[in-house]
């Protein structure tokens, strides 16, 4: 069965953009020829079928390389409260589920933002009572690295303060992690897949786990994974490297977190916050701790990622990544810095020079970016200039991956590719061409696949998504509008 696509432009990405491509045969699911045909009537015959989206674009499929599938499923099923605008808001919203909470025996709830809300504060314990007594209830900012909780959660978790962050956050999200049903998982892997493919995306990387020794969520996940609706690279977030060469996984981690995010003061930082003076973050490794880690997993031939957001926490990860490589070079590790948000010219130097792989997420500077944003209000003007430096990084030959961290971002590439195009810091914006390849051909490589995905090519697999519009021609600010069409994998339209 040999299927031929028609439109008027397909941006393979082989290129530059000067030169689309209006046709491509698939065969077996694999891109057979793609190329520019004057009279594309002539190569009709050679079909068994032909489908012709006319004036429309075709781009390959987008690859996320940051998203965290189950909790994103799981944001749609549990209680979400980033319409949240004041402490009563916060209140009605859960009590319009205690009645899910009472069948489930307890209520998680996502996306509060601080910054929204008219109190500016976190509810109380004992205002979430007023929501239930008797089932505990978990409330988690937005940028999932802290927590409140009710009365009921505080006694069974054992935790006395209020506000939980760094590791008694970590404790307390474990604690509610485990309630989770099997069932549920896999519902959430399942919309969460779902919400992928509507947004254009045919593989995700996806970062599972905690830093635990089981290994249930991973089974799950490789049981259903042929099942879900775009392809799936997971990575394990975890040091049991063992379990991750059982299950064949090339990398290990994900949010492992060396630091933890500048919305609640705890990245690793080497000058205090601008709004807390006497505080630099926190840095969750101790060196020696992560040099015997990042050593073994090297030494074991596998990629490494983990989160660091500050620029101390970036130097720790950094000055570890040269320690192991100097001892035990590898050609092609790939090891990764996840967020890699702030960072100076000598650390993107010396990341060139190592060829590590940076991954982010432009839509952070998108919502936290900007004149009197967040970044400004935690880190003054100056520093949050130099956050997410896109345009250096790649002027430095690095290949960027680019990811939503869903779901704190939503799952949506045009979005990203949008936020990087239009950066809040001018001379940190991307040309068109540069956010496309960061969520297509370079989170391909990001997870060793580029011969196979983020490409339009001969024998590259035949996913590819049906834009309404032309990125490359419409005004920048507009690239967020533009329509996912169609989508397909493997030539069939999903
Ligand atoms: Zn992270
Ligand atoms: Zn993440």
């Amino acid at each position: 069965m040999v299927k031929l696509f028609i439109s008027k432009k397909i941006y393979g990405l082989e290129d530059e953009p000067s030169s689309p491509a209006n046709f491509f045969f698939v065969k077996n699911g694999t891109v057979a020829e793609i190329g520019y045909c004057k009279n594309v009537e002539s190569i009709k015959g050679r079909a068994d079928e032909v489908i012709n989206f006319g004036n429309r674009v075709v781009v390959p499929g987008f690859i996320d390389a940051h998203t965290h599938l189950l909790q994103t499923g799981l944001t749609e099923i549990d209680t979400d409260l980033s319409e949240a605008k004041s402490i009563s808001d916060v209140l009605s919203i859960l009590s319009e589920d205690r009645k899910k909470g009472r069948e489930d025996g307890y209520l998680r709830a996502y996306n509060l933002e601080i910054e929204n809300i008219k109190e500016e504060r976190y509810p109380t314990p004992f205002e979430l009572d007023r929501v239930s007594k008797e089932f505990p209830i978990y409330v988690k900012t937005r940028d999932s690295h802290s927590c409140t909780v009710n009365t009921k959660a505080k006694g069974l978790t054992g935790k006395k303060e209020n506000i939980l962050r760094g590791s008694d956050f970590e404790d307390v999200s474990l604690f509610f992690h485990k309630l989770l049903s099997k069932e549920k998982k896999i519902d959430a892997y399942r919309i969460g897949a779902e919400l992928a493919a509507k947004n254009g995306v045919t593989t995700l990387h996806t970062l599972i786990g905690r830093d635990e020794p089981e290994d249930e969520e991973l089974k799950i996940l490789m049981e259903i994974m042929d099942d879900l609706k775009v392809d799936v690279v997971p990575y394990y977030q975890s040091r049991n490297i063992k379990l991750v060469k059982r299950f064949d996984l090339k990398g290990i981690g994900g949010c492992l977190l060396i630091d933890g995010s500048i919305s609640s003061r705890t990245a690793g930082l080497f000058a205090p916050y601008r709004d807390e003076r006497r505080n630099k973050g926190m840095l969750y490794f101790r060196r020696k701790e992560l040099d015997r880690f990042i050593a073994q997993a090297n030494g074991e031939n596998l990629q490494v990622a983990m989160h660091a957001i500050g620029d101390r926490a970036i130097e720790q990860l950094l000055s570890v990544y040269e320690t192991v490589l100097k001892k035990n070079p590898r050609e092609d590790h790939r090891h990764r810095i996840e967020h890699c948000e702030l960072l100076n010219d000598n650390q993107i130097e010396r990341m060139a020079r190592l060829g590590i792989c940076p991954s982010m997420q432009p839509a952070f500077d998108f919502y936290w970016g900007g004149k009197g944003g967040l970044y400004e209000r935690r880190l003054g003007v100056k520093r949050a200039k130099k956050l997410n430096p896109l345009k250096k990084i790649i002027n430095k030959g690095l290949k960027i991956a680019g990811g939503s961290d869903s779901p704190i971002t939503p799952l949506n590439p045009l979005l990203g590719i949008h936020a990087a195009v239009n950066h809040n810091n001018k001379e940190s914006r991307l040309d068109v061409g540069d956010g496309l390849r960061m969520f297509t051909t370079y989170s391909a490589y990001a997870c060793f696949r580029e011969d196979n995905v983020g490409k339009l090519g001969t024998g590259y697999k035949a996913d590819f998504a049906v834009l309404s519009e032309d990125p490359f021609d419409i005004p920048k600010e507009q690239i967020k509008d533009v329509k996912i069409e169609k989508v397909y994998k493997e030539g069939i339209r999903i």
